[in-house]
């Protein structure tokens, strides 16, 4: 079934098909981290995204090259790095590294190339050369280099694909140094940014005399090396339409003369509790806030994907109880299968994945990635397992498609398993005795037992195979 997704650069709905004409290879590049602090769970939004989108495509048989770059130089970096009076490598490390953390921390699936900005000075200064030689920039009287949207526009090229820019207001040659503005104050923007003090180290040399890379001309280096001139998929969170987007765009295409991007792919914003997050507010989250909390990465990420990617959605803690209820019934589901299907007496090697759920999900997905179409295909399907462990009706050999077909399904939204609770020992011990007290005929002592289990938040299954231990 034909894939469809919501193309910005369209405005439409439009089936996916790769550029390779093979149809089989997909280059997807998604704006990674700034890392400056811990990524909050907005960003995570907008990874979880990402790596659903890549999930979906191996899922449909794509042979997926997925790349998120590492943002370790720019103006809120190079901020901190002074107030913080560390050094660039030190301070961005260690974000980067919770970062890293954090993305498997949630199931995500690593990118194929992590590249970092700062690793990516030479073609940088290639790419602004060539858009010097074209006359599409210039070196101001401040030394920084910029873009020229009237020399880019006077080519025939289009400024303001993503989204309807006013560009009859536009003065020219106007210029703006920060990495971040907004679309009423479009200029000329920095693609190389000539050393000030207030830079502290963090400066290399060029052409152009000392300094250090725009934020966008970043992107269009690293997405170029890793993917060519032309790929097929990038992805971010929509506020990076604009500047950050359109500016990747006229910098590639100004440079290569080539379309950049086949398909564009944003996700909408994430509120807390209905608000805008922010620290003074008390709902700003990190994963790490939220784990001190209790709750897990798999309960995070469920929820995260829990809305359609094209809609503002509201995370609320009381949505993170709600994702663990649903796992636990997800889990217990595919417990049950998989006690049926792998008993030792009726396994079946490699059964065929049952069709219906993975008809119905497939179908889901197709349609711009409709995920609450495929999440009600799962959970209507659990509640059919239910009903057939339930009145007995289901063989080993169905149960084993029947988890043949999750786990494929399981694939795309990467949820995973629930992780065994670690047994502390004293549980082990009190679960011991009450082993003991049976064999010794003491039924007494051994409910009593159970009863301090139970207690403990633990309760205990005899079983074929022996005792068994569960957290409540
Ligand atoms: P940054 O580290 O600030 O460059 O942001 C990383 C990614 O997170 C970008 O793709 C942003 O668009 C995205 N992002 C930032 N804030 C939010 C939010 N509140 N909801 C969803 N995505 C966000
Ligand atoms: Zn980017």
């Amino acid at each position: 079934m034909a894939l469809k997704l919501f193309n910005t650069l369209t405005r439409s709905v439009q089936e996916f098909a790769p550029l390779d004409p093979a149809g089989k290879k997909v280059g997807m590049y998604c704006c990674g981290p700034t890392v400056y602090d811990f990524a909050h769970i907005g960003n995570w939004r907008t990874f979880v995204f990402a790596d659903f989108v890549r999930r979906t495509l191996e899922f449909s048989g794509y042979d997926v090259q997925h790349v998120m770059n590492i943002t370790d130089v720019e103006d809120k970096i190079i901020k901190r790095v002074r107030e913080n009076k560390t050094t660039l490598r030190d301070f961005t490390g260690k974000y980067e590294t919770a970062f890293l953390d954090d993305l498997k921390a949630l199931g995500c699936r690593e990118p194929h190339q992590k590249p970092c900005a700062t690793d990516h000075i030479p073609e940088i200064i290639a790419l602004i050369e060539k858009l010097v030689t074209r006359g599409v920039a210039y070196q101001a009287s401040d030394g920084s280099v910029y873009f020229s949207i009237e020399k880019y526009r006077g080519c025939g090229c289009h400024y303001g694909q993503l989204l309807k820019l006013n560009l009859d207001e536009l003065r020219t040659g106007e210029r703006v140094a920060a990495d971040e503005y907004e679309k009423e104050s479009v200029a000329d923007f920095a693609l190389w940014k000539a050393r000030v003090p207030d830079d502290g180290d963090v400066f290399w040399p060029s052409p152009f005399g000392e300094g250090r890379p725009g934020w966008h001309i970043e992107c269009s280096a690293m997405s170029i090396k890793a993917l060519g001139e032309t790929f097929d998929l990038h992805l971010g969170g929509e506020d990076l339409k604009f500047p950050h987007h359109e500016d990747e765009i006229a910098q590639s295409e100004g440079a290569t003369g080539k379309p950049f991007v086949k398909f564009w792919l944003h996700g909408a914003h994430l509120l807390v509790e209905g608000k805008k997050m922010s620290k003074s507010l008390g709902n700003f989250f990190t994963l790490r806030d939220l784990l001190a909390k209790g709750f897990t990465g798999r309960e995070v990420r469920y929820l995260l994907l829990t809305a359609h990617y094209r809609e503002t959605f509201n995370f609320t803690i009381d949505g993170l109880h709600g994702a663990k209820s649903a796992l636990a019934r997800i889990d217990e589901c595919v417990g049950k299968l998989r006690e049926l299907a792998e008993s030792p007496k009726s396994k079946i090697q490699n059964p065929k994945p049952e069709a219906a759920l993975i008809d119905r999900f497939t179908a889901a997905l197709a349609d711009d990635l409709n995920i609450s179409a495929a999440w009600a295909a799962v959970f209507e399907w659990v509640r059919e397992i239910n009903k057939r462990l339930a009145d007995s009706s289901l063989s080993a050999g169905d149960a084993g498609a029947a988890l043949a077909a999750w786990e494929k399904v399981e694939s795309v939204l990467g949820i995973g398993v629930k992780a065994d609770a670690e047994i502390p020992a004293e549980i082990t011990a009190l679960a011991e005795e009450r082993t003991a007290a049976k064999k010794a005929k003491d039924f007494k002592r051994s409910d009593v037992i159970r009863d301090e289990l139970k207690a403990k938040g633990w309760v205990i299954e005899d079983t074929p195979k022996g005792i068994k231990l569960k957290k409540i």
